[in-house]
């Protein structure tokens, strides 16, 4: 496995495959790898001859409160954990290589990116699609790999590739949970043990609005108040949404129906977690 820090060199290696007609599969990630990000590895290792995986703690999608410095980054143990699963190549650049003095041009998908978490962490999914359009720019891959974990981000990353043209497959992968139902996080990490012992309420609480709408209860209001009394009432998360949406468009839906989005963010003290599930 080759870890790649410059631009130049992750372009001369493609060059090289490409001439192979290899596919290549991507899956971008911030790093501090769990079993979540080797699962799209996985997926990636199994359809691609060539699989690339970025690891960069994007400062552009972090508010200036949020927790960019305190990130977790470990380089040596992601990287094992990646040699393991056959990568072949690990991107690695720096901050100023992606972003260098005089930088100006960003990627703002309008609408997604607006509600949910965008409407508490504004500037978030333009950095995202900016370093994510970036990324597909210099890798240029047959596939890109993500988890359906960050909801918001696979509709606003889908919206970016279809309408800027990219010509990559999106593959979308589903949420690795812990036994007891926690979603893996590189922040669950920050999770004290009350805290932690807690926090499946997330996923208890989505599972048991899933189950009221297949039993007819389709009113999204009465669902939303249900989940956010069944995490109040089971553990001390603060709720920040509990939103009911078109899961490609995130437009409110007034009616749980097919293709629903349930999305939940919520605060253990001050670490924010986000799930949902897809109707
Ligand atoms: P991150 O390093 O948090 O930016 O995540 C990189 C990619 O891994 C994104 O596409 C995430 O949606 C995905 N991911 C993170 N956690 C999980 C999980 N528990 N299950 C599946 N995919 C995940």
């Amino acid at each position: 496995m080759k870890i790649l820090r410059s631009i130049f060199s992750v372009q001369k290696y493609i060059k090289q495959v490409r001439g192979k007609n290899k596919t290549i599969g991507f899956v971008p990630t911030m790093g501090a790898l769990h079993q979540g990000h080797l699962k799209l590895v996985k997926e990636a290792r199994r359809e691609n001859a060539i699989v690339i995986v970025s690891i960069f703690v994007n400062p552009v999608q972090f508010g200036p409160s949020e927790d960019f410095k305190k990130y977790p980054r470990q380089i040596k143990q992601d990287s094992l954990l990646l040699d393991d699963e056959k990568v072949d190549v690990v991107f690695y650049p720096t901050v100023e290589m992606v972003y260098p003095r005089g930088y100006l041009t960003y990627v703002n998908v309008e609408s997604v990116s607006e509600g949910l978490c965008g409407a508490y962490r504004p500037g978030h999914f333009k950095g995202v699609a900016t370093v994510v359009a970036k990324l597909l720019n210099i890798i240029m891959p047959d596939a890109i790999y993500l988890g359906q974990k960050d909801g918001q981000q696979v509709a606003v990353l889908k919206r970016m590739v279809n309408d800027l043209n990219f010509p990559v497959k999106v593959k979308v992968v589903k949420t690795v949970r812990e036994k007891d139902g926690l979603a893996m996080s590189s922040r669950n990490r920050y999770l004290n043990d009350e805290e932690r012992q807690q926090a499946p309420v997330l996923w208890q609480a989505l599972r048991s609005a899933q189950d009221m709408i297949r039993s007819g209860e389709y009113n999204s209001g009465k669902v939303v108040t249900a989940i956010m009394t069944h995490i109040t009432e089971k553990s001390s998360a603060k709720v920040q949404y509990v939103c009911i949406v078109d899961k490609n468009t995130l437009e409110p839906l007034k009616e749980c129906r097919k293709d629903a989005m349930i999305a939940v963010a919520v605060y253990f003290g001050s670490t924010r977690l986000i799930d949902n599930i897809i109707i």
